[in-house]
């Protein structure tokens, strides 16, 4: 084992060789049913053969030309992404920090070229989780991420989801740039935000000419059962959205989509990057976009997270001492833990399933949208083992 890698992570002690489906094998052959799912990112499992063909074939033609140049596969996926979404607009990126500094930098330029350049705040909320970098820890709302980064950027609010008086008075200010939001949060513990809430919020944006922004990195391209998870509700739209993650299915694809009147400020030389959209990220985006659009999958997805949620209810109620609460939307989901979170997660790694931890004491369960019944009903049976052992 090196001591060269930075050590900012806490790794599990696994070295996976080979994946397929919803299952990983390490390098001595041992097998582990994968409800990480690289974090919420291979949303087809591992080695998805219609993804495998597209990344092979065009690792043959053509890997890499920049931005300067037209990259069919972008054009391609736009357009998927547009007639898919409330988007006219889509901005390549290679993972979810850059999709949200994307959509920060967006929101501010729009205001900036409406003449209001006083507009520059943005809120953000409590729990939720948008990247490492500085304008996406500065947006979410939690300190860790903050602590010794300092000093804070200006022109960043935090608030509590439940702080509605805050959030109206903080919207209605005229230095308010945008709201960004995660329809549900991943990493602060699969919490699903209700219907009434996002519309409040966005017919409060709309009111007064501040931007939405929806974090969808992890909650969207079918996740939660819909495509993107906004979708579950009528009048919720966001002007401007984030997507990573599930776009490449494992390989960087982010995009920031957008609509015409939001984007107006991007105008060229305002943004960039050399790697986004490139065509290995084109052809598996592409790709991946079609099997996770398709009906068939999103209404899987559905029934899957169904089984999960009536197995886990169970479960629930049998070991009231393990799980707390189960939660979530879709298969973005998370037990709140009546024990430590992180033991639990090691005890279900030694009964064979891997699953992910989340903020609030919580475990979450990330499988592939492709995980079949009866994988569902053996990690639910893994799951089951795993609370004994943790009564021990
Ligand atoms: N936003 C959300 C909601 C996320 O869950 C994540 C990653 N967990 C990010 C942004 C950052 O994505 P990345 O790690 O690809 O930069």
């Amino acid at each position: 084992m090196t001591d060269h890698l930075l050590g900012v992570y806490n790794r599990a002690p696994i070295t996976v060789a080979r994946g397929q489906g919803v299952w990983l094998t390490d390098t001595q052959g041992r097998s582990w049913l994968d409800c990480v799912s690289g974090i919420a990112t291979n949303a087809l499992g591992h080695a998805h053969p219609a993804l495998v063909a597209a990344l092979t074939e065009q690792a043959g033609a053509l890997w890499h030309v920049s931005n300067i140049f037209r990259i069919p596969g972008q054009e391609q996926l736009a357009d998927k992404l547009a007639a898919a979404s409330f988007a006219d607009t889509v901005f390549f990126t290679n993972s979810g920090s850059e999709s949200v500094e994307c959509a920060l930098k967006m929101a501010r330029k729009y205001h900036a070229v409406n003449g209001e350049d006083a507009r520059i705040d943005v809120i953000g909320f409590a729990g939720s989780f948008h990247g490492r970098t500085y304008g996406a820890i500065n947006a979410a709302g939690n300190p860790a991420y903050v602590e010794g980064f300092g000093p804070r950027l200006p022109g960043y609010i935090q608030l509590t989801l439940d702080d509605e008086a805050g959030l109206a008075r903080h919207v209605a200010r005229p230095t308010t740039a945008a709201v960004i939001v995660e329809p549900v949060q991943g990493e602060g513990g699969a919490r699903a935000l209700s219907g009434e809430w996002l519309q409040h919020l966005r017919a409060l944006c709309t009111h007064h000419g501040v931007l939405l922004i929806h974090d969808e990195v992890q909650c969207g391209m079918g996740r939660t059962g819909k495509l993107f998870a906004h979708q579950w509700f009528e009048d919720a739209a966001p002007d401007i959205m984030a997507l990573a993650k599930a776009l490449g299915c494992g390989f960087p694809v982010g995009a920031c989509l957008a609509t015409k009147e939001a984007s107006r400020g991007m105008a060229p030389g305002a943004h960039g990057s050399t790697f986004g959209g490139n065509p290995l990220a084109m052809a598996v985006g592409n790709a991946a976009f079609d099997v996770i659009a398709s009906e068939a999958t999103l209404a899987h997805a559905r029934a899957m997270a169904q089984a999960f949620f009536t197995g886990l209810d169970a479960l629930a109620t049998r070991h009231p001492d393990v799980i707390h609460e189960v939660r979530g939307k879709g298969l973005l989901i998370g037990l709140k833990m009546a024990c430590d979170n992180r033991a639990f997660m090691a005890l279900a790694r030694d009964h064979g399933l891997l699953v992910a931890g989340g903020g609030d004491n919580c475990v979450r369960l990330l499988p592939p949208l492709t995980i079949t019944a009866d994988e569902v009903t053996e990690a639910v049976s893994r799951l089951e083992a795993t609370c004994l052992a943790a009564r021990q």
